[in-house]
């Protein structure tokens, strides 16, 4: 059967530093994630989700099955959408204009997301994602959980397990996600909406 892979960085481990270290894109990457294709890896032999599509796997799987390959592709998404640290990091595009309409500004747009990722408990992720109708939406997913389960298309994610800045931030999950904006990739978020 074929296997899912690890995903290959489109950047350097160092290249997103000093918003994530080189250490933490190694052991979230490298350890973290590789651990999750691992296990995925292990789990499907002999079950209906052989040789299924990562997505239908998130949609239609449960327990273990779900919970890795959920992580597969809700760190796909997250590793996908980074760049080097630019200042004045703003979207652009579509989505741009998408985020104003919707939100008012970018500012306040920004504001809500870090405010529902610092707000989730435990572990999780904070999304912005679009409906059916292309109307955005920011939503807090617990553990593994994507917004694929509930129909909705993800554009952009932010990871709060502690894994994802422990090393850099310690218990500082906020300053963590302001941080993310400067490394936000907006042309792959504008991908992911016009696509
Ligand atoms: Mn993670």
């Amino acid at each position: 059967m074929e296997k899912f892979e690890l995903m290959t960085l489109p950047y350097a481990t160092d290249a997103l530093a000093p918003v994530i270290s080189q250490g933490t894109i190694s052991y979230h990457h490298g350890k973290h994630l590789q651990a999750y294709v691992n296990n995925l890896n292990a789990l499907l032999p002999g079950t209906d989700f052989e040789g299924m599509p990562l997505v239908d796997i998130v949609k239609k799987a449960e327990g273990g099955v779900q919970n890795n390959a959920g992580q597969i592709l809700n760190h796909e998404l997250y590793f996908g959408q980074f760049t080097a640290p630019k200042e004045n990091n703003v979207p652009v595009g579509k989505v741009a204009d998408a985020i104003k309409r919707e939100f008012g500004s970018f500012e306040a747009f920004k504001d809500e997301f870090q405010k529902k990722g610092g707000a989730l408990f435990g572990s999780g992720w904070v999304w912005l994602s679009a409906d059916a109708e292309g109307k955005l939406v920011i939503s807090q997913e617990a553990n593994a959980a994507n917004p694929v389960q509930k129909g909705l298309r993800p554009l952009l994610t932010f990871d709060v397990w502690e894994h994802a800045y422990y090393l850099d931030y310690q218990n500082r999950r906020p300053d963590h996600l302001a941080a993310l904006w400067q490394i936000v990739d907006w042309l792959v978020v504008e991908q992911r909406y016009t696509e």
